[in-house]
């Protein structure tokens, strides 16, 4: 008779872990099978942004702010290492500036205006060439993301007796039962797939047909820049406006959107925006651009490289631009939704597509759900 949990969780990426957690601080007893020796995927090829300033008023950004406390919780139980670092999104341009004004105006999140000397006061990173203003917001948090997978993994293990499975691959998943690749089996009352991008493994009928679509990011990393503390807030350029619906009740938003399409189509074309985030060890993490489905391929574009260290050179100042790392990231991401859940069987169920969002939104999701799946209001 194979051994038995209430829940098996396959994957260990933030979403994989944070149903664990939810699971466990329910009195269930948790098994995580992954196929890697520790988490690959999008989860530790992250910004490791918690963001958010990203999340339009109401439900979405309720949820982001119950992910944060949870992540403040990790923090206190000594499973993460994190910095309240907070955010400023930079404004080179009067549409811009535009944006910024109105978006604090509406009074939807807890932001305020800087100064282009504020900025530059509070933030060395920050390029003062035609500045015109920042925002600030102190909501955001850091952490690293190779780290994070890492420890919050040990953690369940150590003080929550959640058990793990690292380099096992789940082939199929039936009636209770959990079977992989190595001819082992588990019988679990519940089964929540967390596989990330992988929609062809297990369920593909499910994953092909929810309306996913598939998003690949580049990203680089410059090495430790000793001027920045790791306290640095989290920057964003004017690029960053058009990213995340957050900003799109803005009046100015839709002019500041066809302004960067006509001046520089390229950046659209590869969903060009451009972040960067200082890492405890004060390397600093540089992205991203966006293409989607059928244009993912498996070779990384120096072209689009080239687009998103032009963008930052304009908006950051590095004392070292030699860059140490390039690598992609490929994620889930459904149009409309913030997460794809999907109940294949009695007590199976399908959890994946937190796109750009997923160090954000997953433990507020996974929280919301299982409130949901036990019956209690939330
Ligand atoms: C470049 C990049 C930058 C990003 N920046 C941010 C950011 O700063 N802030 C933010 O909030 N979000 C960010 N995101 C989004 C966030 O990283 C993702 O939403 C999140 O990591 C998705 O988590 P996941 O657990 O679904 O997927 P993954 O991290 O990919 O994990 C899925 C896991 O499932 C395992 N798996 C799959 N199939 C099987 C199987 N059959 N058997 C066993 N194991 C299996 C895989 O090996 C993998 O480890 C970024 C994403 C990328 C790619």
């Amino acid at each position: 008779m194979p051994a038995g949990y209430d829940v098996v969780v396959v994957g260990a990426g933030i979403v994989g872990l944070a149903h664990a957690w939810m699971a466990r601080r329910r009195g269930l007893s948790v098994l995580v099978i992954e196929r890697t020796p520790a988490a690959q995927g999008a989860s530790v090829r992250n910004f490791g942004m918690i963001w958010p300033i990203g999340q339009p008023a109401g439900k979405l950004h309720e949820t982001a702010i119950r992910s944060r406390e949870l992540w403040l919780e990790l923090q206190q139980a000594g499973a993460v290492q994190l910095s309240t670092c907070g955010s400023i999104h930079l404004a080179h341009r009067d549409d811009e500036q535009a944006v910024l004004e109105e978006f604090c105006d509406q009074g939807s999140h807890n932001v305020s205006l800087l100064t282009a000397q504020q900025v530059l006061q509070q933030c060395p990173l920050a390029n003062p060439a035609g500045l015109r203003c920042g925002m600030l917001s102190q909501t955001e948090m850091r952490v690293d993301p190779r780290q994070a997978s890492r420890s919050i993994a040990e953690w369940l293990a150590e003080a929550l007796q959640v058990d793990f499975e690292f380099g096992t691959m789940v082939c199929s998943v039936t009636d209770g039962t959990v079977q992989t690749t190595n001819g082992r089996r588990w019988q679990a009352q519940t089964v929540i797939v967390c596989g990330g991008s992988d929609l062809q493994t297990l369920f593909p009928e499910y994953l092909q047909q929810a309306g996913l679509k598939l998003c690949k990011l580049q990203m680089l990393a410059v090495p430790p820049q000793r001027n920045l503390s790791p306290e640095s807030a989290h920057i964003a350029s004017g690029l960053t406006l058009r990213h995340y619906q957050s900003f799109e009740s803005c009046p100015g938003h839709q002019q500041l959107r066809a302004r960067i399409a006509s001046e520089t189509p390229e950046l659209d074309r590869y969903g060009i925006h451009v972040m960067a985030s200082v890492m405890p060890d004060q390397r600093v993490i540089l992205g991203d651009s966006h293409v989607y489905d059928h244009e993912i391929t498996p070779f990384d574009s120096a072209q689009i490289d080239d687009l998103i260290l032009r963008e930052l050179r304009k908006i950051i100042r590095l004392e070292d631009w030699q860059v140490s790392e390039r690598w992609h990231g490929i994620y889930a991401k459904h149009p409309q939704q913030p997460v794809v859940v999907t109940e294949v069987a009695p007590g199976i169920r399908l959890c994946t597509g937190t796109g750009g969002a997923g160090m954000t939104m997953s433990f507020g999701l996974a929280d919301r759900l299982w409130n949901q799946w036990q019956g209690v209001a939330s």
